[in-house]
């Protein structure tokens, strides 16, 4: 029994003795036999996969005997021709620049099926694909374009690290079923993408660098930047101008503390605006049929990295925060004013105003950074596959006003009547507090507003498809109410006068637009 167990899957060429074939208790004779074109690192790594999952393989190479030491014993290394005479279906694991160098085994191939493992070089938008070049070149076999958004390393420790799903796409639905099999019995998940005109689509998908995630981490980085030159300005040029006073201790990690709760906040506000900005112009607009305009449909689908970026600036802050009492900065500062009260011969130092906004500012903090933490838990798609569209909806909006309603408290206590003392406005510039409200304000008021019950009601009939512009003309039995163009609302609230049964014999004929 142990030597069953320490007995490898795969062995290596020239382990235990002799090369030898796929046991035959692995491979079921109406398998295909799997070829692949290419002996590079692409094809060691699913020559192993495939012979893993019981497949019979054959790879092809200009060069079978210098490439056939670094495959497992289970593989055939032959000739290109002898692969393409052989296997039922062919992987091509060959950079697309040498596809050209295949058409010799073109008559081979006819009828069967290949899948074009390649990548672009560069995001491109305009066809031909490397999966439409090659299918050009092998008219008579059936092109499948896949596998290219695995790389050579997931396919070797397979699919329990790393990303499962596999896209593909063909004209021909036999052959795209035939490979979305295989995908399937090595543990992949198969994603049908179409027709082979998605195969640009599919060549791009590995080259893109976190496409969603650049305007918020540039929105981040600016709001950064912006709001540490201010508050360096604000409280380390400002002391050191007028007075000669040397803060610049304060630039690594005060500075910084600063400087992190501002961008969150703002962050955090940027994630609610464009749910505002879309329900006003709704409003403004009378319909939701009308397109937003595209940065809002941008803006409106990044408000999740939008809030994870503002929960990373959270959380470093609370960190800061906590390292604040470690620095010697701050013992020097505390033994100074101590010494400076005894001096003064003051005995209790004890402010209750100070201790109160103090207690009260970081517990608001505390909640707002908790609350945060779950609406990033909840935005992980392992988490939120977990749950429906109403608990969803109930996280990220209800929670999430709560805390950017708390973050925003969190920062008011900060300030607390701080923006209404003169010496507080350095070179005229508000402190940062007092600037970085004003989004998070905007955004609270506004949702209030939403709130307001005519508002509240017609954002809601608007939601349900009622549109200020569209006359819907209705056939009513026993009234006159409906004759003729009627705007479907206007009857609507006419006939909510009425009886309850009256209304429910509301028969919409036509919607007519006019
Ligand atoms: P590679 O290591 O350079 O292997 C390419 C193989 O192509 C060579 O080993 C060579 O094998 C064969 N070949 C056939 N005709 C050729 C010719 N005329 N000139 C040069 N080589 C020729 O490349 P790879 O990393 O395995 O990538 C192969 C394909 O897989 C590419 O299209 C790539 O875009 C795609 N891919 C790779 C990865 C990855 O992680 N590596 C991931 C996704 C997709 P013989 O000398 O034995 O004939």
């Amino acid at each position: 029994m142990p030597d069953e167990m320490s007995r490898p899957l795969i062995r290596e060429r020239g382990e235990g003795g002799s090369s030898r074939r796929l046991e035959a208790s692995m491979s079921e004779p109406s398998d295909p036999v799997i070829g692949i074109l290419g002996t590079g690192d692409f094809s060691r790594s699913l020559t192993r996969r495939l012979v893993a999952s019981g497949y019979q393989v054959v790879v092809g190479s200009r060069t079978p005997k210098r490439s056939v030491a670094l495959f497992p014993e289970e593989a055939e290394v032959t000739s290109q021709m002898e692969v393409a005479s052989q296997a039922d279906l062919v992987f091509v694991a060959v950079f697309p620049e040498h596809h050209s160098t295949l058409v010799s085994l073109k008559p081979a191939l006819a009828g069967k099926t290949l899948v074009d493992v390649s990548n672009g070089l560069s995001i491109t938008h305009d066809g031909p694909s490397n999966a439409e070049q090659l299918a050009n070149l092998f008219p008579e076999s059936c092109v499948v374009k896949g596998f290219n958004t695995l790389s050579a390393w997931t396919l070797q420790i397979g699919p329990r690290d790393g990303s499962r799903q596999v896209f593909l796409c063909s004209d021909s639905s036999k052959a795209k079923k035939s490979v979305m099999q295989i995908c399937r019995r090595m543990g992949f998940i198969p994603v049908d993408m179409g027709l082979l005109s998605s195969s640009l689509e599919i060549e791009n998908l590995p080259l893109y660098l976190f496409p969603s995630w650049r305007i918020p981490v540039l929105c981040t980085l600016s709001l950064f930047i912006f709001f540490y030159l201010y508050n360096f300005v604000h409280d380390v040029l400002h002391p050191y101008v007028t007075t000669g006073k040397s803060n610049f201790y304060k630039m690594p990690i005060d500075t910084v503390n600063v400087t992190f709760p501002s961008v969150a906040l703002v962050m955090l506000a940027l994630v609610y605006l464009p749910g505002l900005c879309a329900a006003f112009l709704q409003l403004w607009w009378g319909t939701k049929y009308n397109r937003f305009p595209a940065w809002l449909d941008r803006w409106l689908t990044r408000r999740k990295q939008f809030g994870l970026c503002s929960f990373l600036c959270a959380a470093l802050h609370a960190i800061y925060s906590l390292c604040l009492p470690m620095r010697k900065s701050a013992r020097y500062k505390l033994i100074s004013e101590a010494l400076k009260k005894f001096k003064e011969g003051s005995e209790d130092v004890w402010i209750d105003e100070d201790v109160w906004r103090m207690e009260l500012y970081v517990s608001v903090g505390i909640m707002a950074l908790g609350l945060l933490s779950l609406l990033a838990v909840a935005s992980l798609p392992s988490v939120s596959n977990t749950i429906n569209w109403r608990e969803f909806s109930f996280v990220q909006s209800t929670l999430g006003y709560c805390a950017l309603c708390m973050a925003t408290l969190h920062t008011l206590l900060f300030g607390w009547n701080r923006a209404f003392q003169a010496s507080r406005y350095h070179f005229y510039l508000p402190p940062t507090f007092t600037l970085v409200l004003i989004l998070p304000m905007t955004v609270v008021l506004g949702r209030l507003a939403l709130f307001v019950p005519c508002v509240a009601l017609r954002l809601r009939q608007i939601r349900r498809g009622w549109e200020r512009n569209r006359n819907i003309r209705f056939t009513l039995p026993e009234d006159d109410c409906g004759n003729g163009l009627e705007d479907v609302s206007n009857c609507f609230d006419q006939c909510q006068k009425r009886s309850s049964k009256s209304r429910d014999s509301l028969v919409p004929v036509c919607p007519l637009t006019v």
